[in-house]
């Protein structure tokens, strides 16, 4: 089977060239100039893109499908929420297998990988949430490499859960270090948040915005701080992840300036809500906003500083943290964030956004003016690819990548909501949002999976990515 894509303007984080595309099987085959080959003659499929991008398809290397968190399961499963980010112009995850206390690393990958196999609308790959560090638990980390999960993640947040206190995160860095794997951190401050949140329920401040005021952003700060420190000590490259301070953003560009080998990643969450309007919002409402890192006070100039950050590369790629929670009940999964009705801190952490991430990037980086449609390539599709061993087989358009890519009309305006999104959530982040910019031809490995407001594709398509470790790097 090949395919024709033709009169488009192919976009890369290096070019933007009006380009013919070629597609055989599942790979890309040839680009060229328009109409310079006979391509059109012998093609199956002819896909006319004149006066669209035509882009890559994007990878999201965080989310959190059907994640157990706080008595409840993440509404989206591996089938519902690949199919969602399809939608939204993202071919390829890579999500969390978690290993909880008590429990072996290849337990926790084996869970995953059962839930995942033949449900996926797209590629999917794994991270593991190391999440009981012990002699035995790390010397599975060998074992996991060789199966292609090349990034380990720790959590500072959370005691009794996920949290890992300095001494086991330095011995998971100094064995990611000697094996060639990326250490990925949840930089906050638990313990000292686990007070504030102590005092505030104390206090009887309840309601959802508490979330975001007791883990002020300094708390974010430290942690990063501490975690460039363990990560230099190891010598182990370090990716910060869902970033939402600029306390933490300094500490990684001092990082990076000082030439160490430390990344971070940014969520749209926290480029486009606010805790003064989204976790303030009246009632239970804010609830909606509740994920941790918290969303911060656009007072304080976050915001401003994480655009900033990705505009000079000191934050390098948007993922999502996508781990949606129904504000009423699941049909089939129950209450999920009514659980922290009267007490914030039983509120599931959590927002959808798969779907929304590659369309609101478009938006609020290339049609507001921050930055070219390059760097939104760059940051959504080539940066996380090249970052966790996946490159040049996903993320950019090139001769010999798998043919996922993505017709973009960047001209169309149109307004978010639930109403039209595919993800098993209840409500959006972005509710009746103007944007610029809408996914309309999604091809994963030179199969149409999306096209005319429809989804072609079937449960399955999705295949499992292994993926390389720590080689040279952006
Ligand atoms: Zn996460």
């Amino acid at each position: 089977m090949s395919t024709l894509i033709k009169g488009g303007t192919v976009i890369t984080a290096i070019d933007s060239t009006d380009a013919d595309v070629r597609i055989e099987g599942e790979i890309i085959t040839g680009i060229a100039a328009p109409g310079s080959h006979d391509w059109e003659d012998t093609a199956d499929t002819v896909i006319d893109a004149t006066g669209k991008y035509v882009v890559p398809g994007s990878l999201d290397i965080h989310t959190h499908m059907e994640l157990p968190f706080g008595g409840t399961v993440a509404s989206d499963n591996f089938e519902s929420g690949t199919r969602a980010a399809a939608w939204g112009g993202t071919t390829t995850i890579v999500d969390f297998a978690v290993q909880v206390k008590g429990e072996s690393m290849m337990e926790g990958f084996e869970n995953w990988m059962a839930k995942a196999s033949d449900n996926c609308a797209i590629d999917y790959g794994f991270h593991m949430i190391a999440g009981d560090i012990n002699t035995d638990t790390l010397a599975e980390m060998d074992k996991l490499m060789e199966l292609g999960v090349t990034s380990f993640k720790l959590f500072m947040a959370y005691p009794g859960v996920l949290y890992s206190d300095d001494g086991e995160i330095l011995r998971a860095m100094q064995k990611a270090s000697q094996i060639g794997a990326t250490i990925m951190m949840h930089a906050e401050n638990g313990i000292a948040i686990d007070v504030l949140r102590e005092q505030a329920i104390e206090r009887g401040e309840t309601d959802p915005v508490n979330h975001g005021l007791t883990r002020p952003a300094i708390t974010e700060g430290e942690a990063t701080h501490r975690a460039i420190a363990l990560a230099e000590l190891a010598g182990v490259p370090l990716y910060i992840v869902h970033m939402s301070a600029k306390e933490a953003l300094d500490e990684v560009t001092i990082a990076r300036d000082r030439g160490l080998p430390v990344y971070a990643e940014t969520c749209p969450q926290y480029l486009f809500l606010t805790l003064e309007e989204h976790l303030s919002a009246p009632g239970f409402e804010g609830a909606k906003y509740v994920c941790s890192t918290p969303v911060r006070k656009q007072a304080e100039g976050h915001q401003e500083a994480l655009w900033e950050g990705l505009v000079r590369d000191d934050l390098q790629v948007v993922s999502t943290d996508h781990c949606p929670f129904c504000m009423g009940d699941h049909p089939t999964l129950g209450t999920q964030k009514q659980l922290g009705l009267g007490d914030f801190t039983a509120i599931p952490n959590g927002l959808p956004g798969v779907e929304d991430r590659f369309q609101l990037m478009y938006h609020g980086g290339v049609v507001e003016g921050r930055f070219s449609v390059n760097r939104w390539i760059e940051v959504c599709c080539t940066a996380p690819a090249k970052m966790f061993g996946l490159y040049p087989k996903k993320g950019t358009i090139a001769v010999g990548s798998d043919a996922d890519i993505v017709i973009f009309d960047p001209d169309v305006s149109w307004t978010k909501g639930a109403a039209q999104h595919h993800m098993d959530v209840d409500y959006s982040c972005y509710e009746g949002m103007e944007v610029q910019g809408m996914v309309e031809t999604v091809l994963l490995r030179g199969e149409t999976i999306i096209e005319n407001n429809e989804y072609l594709g079937t449960k399955g398509d999705g295949r499992y990515l292994p993926r390389t470790g720590a080689g040279p790097r952006l």
